[in-house]
């Protein structure tokens, strides 16, 4: 899991993060959502430290990840992460994309790591597309590869950034549905979306944030479905 306590991000003089306390318990799923430009990217990429957090604690899975002596290599290796952009490599295949950092980040073998790579495709229903390159599948088939790739380092978290904002509206469902399967079978996640309705469904917690701060939490009946902030309210007038 992850628990963030009183986390702080700064762009120069900006505050961009204004202390935020967010917990995921092991297994469970919370959805982080809220305005353009509230922080939920920037709270993302301070968990896996693309960027550097300016206060506050973070810890994830045991790792105290605000800790200056950290092993930044050895901590990510346990969060995956899923961008809005895929960001495959265009001259790499499926399968080559799903090892490459098992390969050389994890040194396992070639055997293993296409051994390890051809379950978690099977597991987004690309199975049969390993030999293909990204330039050949569709966005949300690519996106899956995404999520392939990022299992494949075997990570105890999985972060998600609008993982379903780029793609075509037919594909957004594909790519949901294996994050509700990823989510029965009892991974670890935090996912920043406008889908409410996955929020809804999915969800354990629902944290909205506006301003670089927590304004509401709840599991998601309470903050999506009656919602006690004013701010909370506009929003979801708005999304829903
Ligand atoms: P969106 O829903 O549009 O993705 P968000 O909630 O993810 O928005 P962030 O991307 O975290 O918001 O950005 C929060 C604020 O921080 C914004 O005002 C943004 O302009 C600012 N910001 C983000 N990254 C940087 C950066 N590298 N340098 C300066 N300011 C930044
Ligand atoms: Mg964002």
């Amino acid at each position: 899991g992850v628990v963030i306590e009183g986390l702080r991000k700064s762009y120069g003089p900006i505050e961009v993060l204004k202390g935020i306390d967010l917990e995921v318990k092991p297994g469970q799923v919370v959805c982080l959502i809220g305005p353009s430009g509230s922080g939920k990217s920037t709270l993302l990429r301070c968990v896996n430290l693309l960027e550097q957090p300016n206060g506050g604690a973070i810890d994830v899975g045991g790792f105290d990840v605000t800790d200056p002596d950290v092993d930044v290599d050895k901590m990510r290796r346990h969060v995956g992460m899923v961008f809005q952009q895929f960001n495959l490599f265009p001259h790499l295949t499926v399968l080559e994309n799903c090892t490459v950092a098992q390969l050389k980040v994890l040194k396992r073998s070639k055997a293993e790591a296409d051994q390890v790579a051809q379950r978690n495709l099977e597991k987004v229903g690309l199975g049969k597309f390993a030999s293909r390159y990204p330039a050949q599948l569709s966005g949300g088939q690519q996106q899956r590869v995404a999520i392939a790739r990022a299992l494949s380092m075997d990570p105890s978290l999985m972060l998600f950034d609008e993982p379903t904002s780029a793609l075509d509206p037919e594909t957004v469902g594909e790519v949901l549905s294996i994050m509700r399967n990823l989510a029965r079978d009892g991974m670890t996640m935090l996912v920043v979306t406008h889908e409410m309705a996955f929020a809804r469904d999915v969800a354990d917690r629902v944290v909205f944030m506006d301003g670089g701060v927590v304004v509401e939490e709840g599991t998601s009946e309470e903050v999506i479905g009656n919602p006690q902030q004013p701010r909370t309210q506009d929003f979801l007038k708005r999304v829903l």
